[in-house]
């Protein structure tokens, strides 16, 4: 059975006389609910009035540049949804969730018609606080889509379950692990340079007045954005956030304090933890001999024997820190080479630099057993180097370690949210699909950094983040980057972008490379080092830049050079006859390119390479 429903203005928070700036229907036009009718522009932001029911638009009854405010009515619908009106009545009787026992009194129902003008009005009405744009997490992803929508006129909230903004990046990641690197370099360098002339003294090493180092480096970023966050009006709570349905959400404070938070779009920016392995038990992870980066870069002490499992970025940067701090270090690996994803030749020069300084780097083996013993934590290995090579200090068979750090990859906080109550699909995996707007399945929640995929960079989410807050805003952004830059900060370090040679020769792309050796670089000797190599990979008929690794010290910084070249569409010629300062290590770039075009003379090459 047919009914005739007025659609009226939903309850619009503080705003009223808000203008019509746009009619998206016509009389006559079939409308599903959820369908926008109307578009509404306040100063700050404009919303879209959807239609709380399927039918048939009978009526406009406002015109362009009329002002409206909350009940009034825009038009009229011979609906053919019974259903949401008996749906409607229910939400109005003050049913609730059937969710935990704990939920909070005013948990709304789980699967309320979203968005229809009741609906809206009970979001604005019903949630503790409101906010146009909330962003659930504050790392570099989460901050950069609060401030950017914030810069943009929305009213934003941001959510973070723990007492300092940043995330995993700021706390318990990028920056503690390089103010600790940067700590390792010293202690690295002035050892190197007995030899060259200049001896210091062992160093003594104040653990406590380090660790308080790098936790200031931590607070004067963590504590600047709060002062950013103020600056903008961006509204903070530092709660644990869960999806009640698609509209709202329940935080719950450190003191068990519980709001319902209601928005009208969504970011989820909420990150990802260490992965565990499953043969080491939870009883295991409590024993702080077993850590995971977090507790590596507490520094409660310097181990005498460490063995990082797992030869990716986060292992081997922990490893360079440990081992400058004096710890005796093995890397087991199960894959046949460490940093997977760079090319060979690019990790070559770190791993026979690291080599002759670790106890044991144990590729193609793994390990399958850990327990905890007062002699140390005894761990069994399986593989093509296992058991111990000589080279590493055994006890017994197995190995027994003073600790052990399990740096064997991320998992994304995608199944923490309860997101599936707000319709947003999450994977296995616990990854949120989205679309290059940063639009999941739910047009109005967002999704960006590591919860949707991989490389899970701080780099890439500063970027989504940018994206998501603008789409909301209403602007037509896209993430469209061309190429995501990868650096180890070891030391030397490991830099890579764009197509490796070994993807290159897999897919079959004509390519073709110019390699410049650090060897022959002035700025890399005045250094005391030797062993870095830029390598440019390019396009073989069109001569553009189509990848490139670096391996050397500031190889971190230089990858930057080769990915705007990529980005840009530069061939061989712009890089080559572009003059780079001397003497520099930014040159090893230039060569590199004019190594491919045959015209270097800083290197004495027979014939020309193309
Ligand atoms: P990863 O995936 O980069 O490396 C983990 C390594 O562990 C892999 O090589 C894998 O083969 C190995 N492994 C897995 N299980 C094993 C086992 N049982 N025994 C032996 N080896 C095993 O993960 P990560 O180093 O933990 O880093 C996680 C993420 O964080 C990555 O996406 C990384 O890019 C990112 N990250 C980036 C930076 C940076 O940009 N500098 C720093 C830290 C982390």
């Amino acid at each position: 059975m047919s009914k005739s429903v007025d659609i009226k203005v939903p309850d619009i928070g503080d705003f009223s006389e808000v203008e019509v700036i746009e009619i998206l229907l016509n009389p006559g036009d079939q409308v599903n609910q959820e369908d926008p009718i109307i578009t509404l522009e306040s100063d700050k932001a404009s919303m879209e009035i959807p239609s709380p029911v399927t039918g048939v638009l009978q009526k406009i009854s406002v015109s362009v540049g009329d002002k409206v405010s909350e009940g009034a009515i825009i038009a009229v619908v011979e609906s053919t949804n019974e259903s949401t009106v008996v749906e409607r009545d229910s939400l109005n009787s003050g049913e609730q969730s059937e969710g935990d026992g704990e939920a909070d009194a005013r948990a709304l129902p789980d699967n309320p018609p979203q968005s229809s003008p009741d609906f809206i009005a009970a979001t604005m009405s019903d949630a503790d606080i409101y906010a146009e744009v909330v962003v659930l997490g504050s790392g570099p992803g989460g901050y950069t889509a609060a401030f950017r929508a914030a810069d943009l006129g929305l009213d934003t909230l941001m959510i973070e379950r723990y007492p300092t903004l940043g995330g995993v990046c700021l706390n318990v990641g990028c920056i503690p692990s390089k103010a600790l690197l940067h700590a390792a370099k010293i202690l690295d360098e002035s050892r190197e340079f007995a030899e060259h002339g200049i001896q210091f003294s062992a160093p003594k090493i104040d653990l406590d007045k380090l660790r308080g180092w790098k936790d200031s480096v931590v607070s004067k970023l963590t504590g600047g954005l709060t002062v950013l966050a103020d600056k903008r009006k961006v509204k903070v709570i530092h709660a644990a956030a869960k999806f009640v349905d698609s509209k709202h959400i329940q935080v719950t404070a450190q003191d068990g304090t519980r709001q319902i938070v209601g928005f009208e779009k969504c970011i989820i920016a909420a990150g990802s933890e260490p992965l565990k392995l499953p043969f080491i038990s939870p009883e295991l992870y409590q024993d702080s001999r077993v850590i995971d980066s977090t507790g590596a870069l507490d520094l409660t002490d310097i181990p005498q024997s460490l063995l990082v499992i797992g030869g990716g970025i986060i292992g081997l940067e922990m490893a360079t820190v440990y081992h400058a701090l004096g710890s005796e270090i093995t890397v087991v690996e199960m894959l046949p080479g460490l940093m997977a994803g760079a090319d060979k030749d690019i990790v070559r020069p770190f791993h026979n630099r690291v080599k002759k300084r670790y106890e044991g780097i144990l590729l193609e083996t793994r390990v399958t057993a850990v327990e905890a013993f007062e002699a140390g934590v005894k761990v069994t290995f399986d593989g093509k180097n296992a058991p111990a090579k000589p080279s590493v200090k055994t006890l017994n068979q197995p190995v027994y370690f003073d600790r052990i750090l399990v740096a064997v990859g991320r998992v994304p906080n995608g199944k923490l949210l309860d997101a599936d109550k707000a319709g947003v699909r999450v994977d296995d995996a616990g990854f949120i699909a989205v679309d290059n707007q940063q639009k999941t399945n739910v047009a109005h929640i967002f999704a960006l950094g590591d919860i949707v995929g991989q490389p899970m960079l701080a780099h890439k989410a500063v970027h989504e983040g940018k994206v998501a807050a603008e789409v909301c805003a209403g602007m037509k952004s896209f993430f469209d980057a061309r190429v995501i830059p990868s650096v180890a900060y070891t030391d030397p370090e490991v830099a890579w972008v764009g197509v490796t040679e070994t993807e290159a020769k897999s897919q079959g792309i004509n390519y073709a490379k110019g390699s410049f050796p650090w060897a022959a670089n002035g700025r890399s000797l005045s250094l005391g080092r030797d062993e870095g190599l830029t390598k440019l990979l390019f396009d073989a008929e069109t001569n553009k830049v189509i990848g490139g690794g670096i391996v050397g010290p500031n190889a971190g910084d230089l990858i930057a050079e080769v990915a705007l070249a990529i980005e840009t569409h530069c061939d061989a010629a712009d890089i080559a006859l572009t003059i780079h300062p001397h003497p520099t290590l930014a040159e090893t770039v230039a060569m590199a390119a004019e190594v491919f075009e045959g015209t270097i003379t800083d290197l004495y090459l027979p014939r020309k390479n193309k």
